[in-house]
């Protein structure tokens, strides 16, 4: 079958022939229907040697949706012919976290080398894909794959993220999305939703601003040297109540913790460069300011994010690839071109 993988650091990644996986007892092979590329895929392929033990090649795609075309031995609580989404972050399934279905903190998988398909483990980008374990499948119903892919990450990740400040974003509170693409652009439609706050999106560029209002923020704002002012024009004295960094360079953290208010949350979901870092402290921050670094979200949230979108809350914008021109969806995705998120259909 074919694949995307990942070769080696520092190289973009390949089209390849791969033999089709035979699920082991216990395990499930799924027909893939839609894959996504997330920015994540990029940060690692560019991160130096040595800084993921990855087995390489690696098929990439932590996004997947696809058809269950085969159980493996004492598989009983799923069957041959349903259509389902990946919970990604597995975990042992054993631990506290797992029990509470936080399997993205469980406390074994390091110690256990487990890890998610495409991040550690072959992928989705590729014609099937093997998973571990029937939990980590959710049914995706009558859910469009190509619309719901994305809903795994790009859905699970902000909705976890924004759901630890929803007491906070009461009635004149104002929350702010740093970064309006595969992450943000859905962050902002989740907030409109289940929040009475005013959104304002930042963005790069005059293109991503009005994507980031089509899609629901109320107000957007240039990403430059002026946007903490141009932010608290809107908030006035209270500052932001929330601030979710989609992106997590620097200058967006150090921007995050400007215009937060007191009392307010800074949560940063972006990876940037791998290093960046929110000075917290007394004299670093307002006073009782939460900084959040969370990654991806629960099982249960998975199944939560997938309700939100039968009920029409969320519509992920999407640019279709096939596998064969999967590539480009990557060099895309690099590029900073894509309008909300690049999906692979094999
Ligand atoms: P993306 O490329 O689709 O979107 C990034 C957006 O940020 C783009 O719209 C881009 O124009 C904008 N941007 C770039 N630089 C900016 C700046 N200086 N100021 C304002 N906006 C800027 O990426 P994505 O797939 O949405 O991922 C976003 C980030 O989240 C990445 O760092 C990714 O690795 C990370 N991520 C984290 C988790 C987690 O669990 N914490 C999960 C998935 C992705
Ligand atoms: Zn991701």
């Amino acid at each position: 079958m074919k694949a995307i993988q990942f070769i080696a650091p520092g190289q973009p990644p390949e089209l390849r022939e791969v033999d089709k996986p035979t699920p082991g007892p216990g395990q499930v092979l799924l027909k893939i229907t839609a894959a996504g590329a997330c920015h994540s895929d990029d940060f690692v392929l560019n991160a130096p040697a040595g800084a993921f033990d990855y087995p390489l090649p690696m098929t990439l795609g932590h996004e997947g949706v696809g058809v269950i075309a085969e159980v493996g031995s004492g598989v009983r609580t799923v069957s041959e012919g349903t259509a389902v989404a990946v919970y990604g972050p597995w975990g042992c399934g054993t631990c506290y976290r797992c029990a509470e279905g936080q399997e993205n903190y469980c406390l074994n998988a390091a110690e256990l080398s487990i890890t998610p398909p495409g991040l550690g483990t072959d992928g989705a980008m590729a014609e099937y894909l093997l998973v571990d374990d029937p939990r980590h499948l959710v049914p995706l119903g009558d859910l469009d794959p190509v619309g719901s892919v994305a809903l795994t990450d790009a859905g699970l990740t902000p909705y976890h993220a924004i759901k630890a400040s929803l007491p906070k974003l009461v009635g004149g509170t104002t929350a702010v999305v740093i970064g309006a693409g595969g992450l943000g652009h859905v962050g902002i439609q989740l907030l409109r939703h289940l929040t009475a706050s005013r959104i304002i999106a930042v963005d790069v560029s005059e293109d991503k601003l009005a994507f980031a209002k089509e899609v629901g923020a109320h107000e957007a704002v240039l990403s430059n040297e002026d946007t903490v002012a141009e932010v608290r024009k809107f908030t006035g004295k209270q500052g932001a109540t929330a601030v979710f960094d989609f992106v997590g360079y620097q200058p967006t953290i150090d921007m995050a913790m400007a215009m937060v208010g007191v009392l307010g949350d800074v949560t940063i979901v972006g990876i940037g460069d791998g290093v960046a870092a929110a000075k917290v402290g007394f004299f670093a921050q307002p006073y009782e300011v939460s900084v959040r670094a969370p990654y991806w979200g629960s099982r249960s949230e998975l199944i939560e994010v997938l309700d939100l979108a039968r009920d029409g809350v969320v519509r992920v914008e999407t640019e279709r690839f096939g596998l064969d021109d999967g590539l480009e969806a990557y060099r895309r995705l690099a590029a900073g071109t894509l309008r909300g998120r690049a999906v692979v259909v094999p």
